[in-house]
């Protein structure tokens, strides 16, 4: 029996190690996804963040052999700036941010951090340098302070409130009888997804990352709901370099540039104002939003006024 134990204890080790690295990005990419055959390289240095700038130079991938996903893609982020990213589901922004993290490694051309490519630093430093309030938030089945803090382990209790704070979600738990030891996940609380949202900022908030992507998903909350929680993203990417992967444009009109992405490639850049003046696919995209919001927002008046 004694021969079993250790390993056993070996693999609960191991587990435990993988889940602390991992932190907020394992909500996001199914487990299975990433590839065991990127590693580090021999040669692999820490990443030195010295501004935060992110560039992607004509990035080619495929996660299937004929079937491109992206064609040659080239864009930066100054650092503290906001790039936005949008276009049609299937167009392959969520795999920009999968490439980021060097969950996969690219077929050609590269993507840099403040000049260092990703192939070349520890995943490790690369990883803890990125935060990300991913469209589903996975909740642990712990108390909801535990689930702030796991952005920043060390974290006191002071800060945990204070990011919370600023996630603007404190009305909510103080709400709760249990207030932060209330237990919450799958066993425990069922939290809306705006309110797991602003725990997923209230943690990115705590962890403090310099470069910072967003992927929304707001297409699942209503227009509302949205509102609340855009001023907390706002805080959160506040002088950090920021990557929005957007479904509602409304989201991405102050964002430094905005990139229409279809079927792999870059079809328009510029700014909102800009986009919307030259008449193409994003005036028309946001055309059929204002559309849609506004029928969304009679529906609810016509509720209210039941
Ligand atoms: P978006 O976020 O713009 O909706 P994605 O980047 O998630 O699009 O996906 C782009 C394309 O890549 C889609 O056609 C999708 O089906 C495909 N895809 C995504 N992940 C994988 C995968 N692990 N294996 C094969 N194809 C994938
Ligand atoms: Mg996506």
């Amino acid at each position: 029996l004694m021969q079993l134990a250790v390993p056993l204890n070996f693999i609960g080790f191991i587990y435990r190690e993988i889940r602390q690295g991992l932190t907020d990005i394992e909500q996001m990419f199914d487990l299975l996804d990433v590839k065991a055959e990127v590693i580090d390289s021999a040669h692999a240095a820490p990443l030195r963040i010295k501004a935060g700038k992110v560039e992607f130079r004509d990035v080619q991938f495929s996660y299937e052999p004929d079937r491109p996903i992206l064609k040659g893609i080239s864009f930066e982020v100054p650092a503290g700036k906001t790039v936005a990213i949008v276009g049609p589901s299937g167009a392959g922004k969520s795999t920009i941010s999968r490439l980021l993290f060097r969950f996969y490694d690219v077929q050609s051309g590269s993507i840099l951090i403040d000049g260092q490519d990703v192939r070349e630093v520890t995943q490790e430093s690369l990883r803890s340098s990125i935060g990300m309030v991913p469209q589903d938030t996975v909740l642990f089945n712990d108390t909801i302070a535990y689930n702030i803090r796991y952005g920043r382990i060390a974290a006191s209790e002071e800060e945990v409130r204070r990011a919370a704070e600023l996630a603007q979600i404190t009305t909510f738990i103080e709400g709760l009888p249990e207030g932060y030891e209330a237990m919450v996940g799958e066993r425990g609380l069922k939290l809306s997804g705006g309110e797991k949202q602003r725990v997923a900022i209230a943690r990115t908030i705590l962890k403090a990352p310099p470069i910072l992507i967003l992927d929304e998903a707001t297409s699942a909350l209503d227009t509302h709901t949205e509102q609340e929680i855009q001023s907390a993203l706002d805080l959160v990417s506040r002088d950090r370099t920021t990557i929005v992967i957007a479904h509602r444009l409304s989201t991405v009109i102050s964002a430094d540039e905005i990139i229409v992405l279809k079927e792999g490639n870059i079809e328009e850049r510029g700014t909102h104002a800009a986009l919307l003046a030259q008449g193409g696919l994003y005036a028309s995209m946001w055309d059929r939003q204002r559309e849609a919001t506004e029928a969304e927002e009679r529906l609810r008046i016509a509720r209210e006024t039941d």
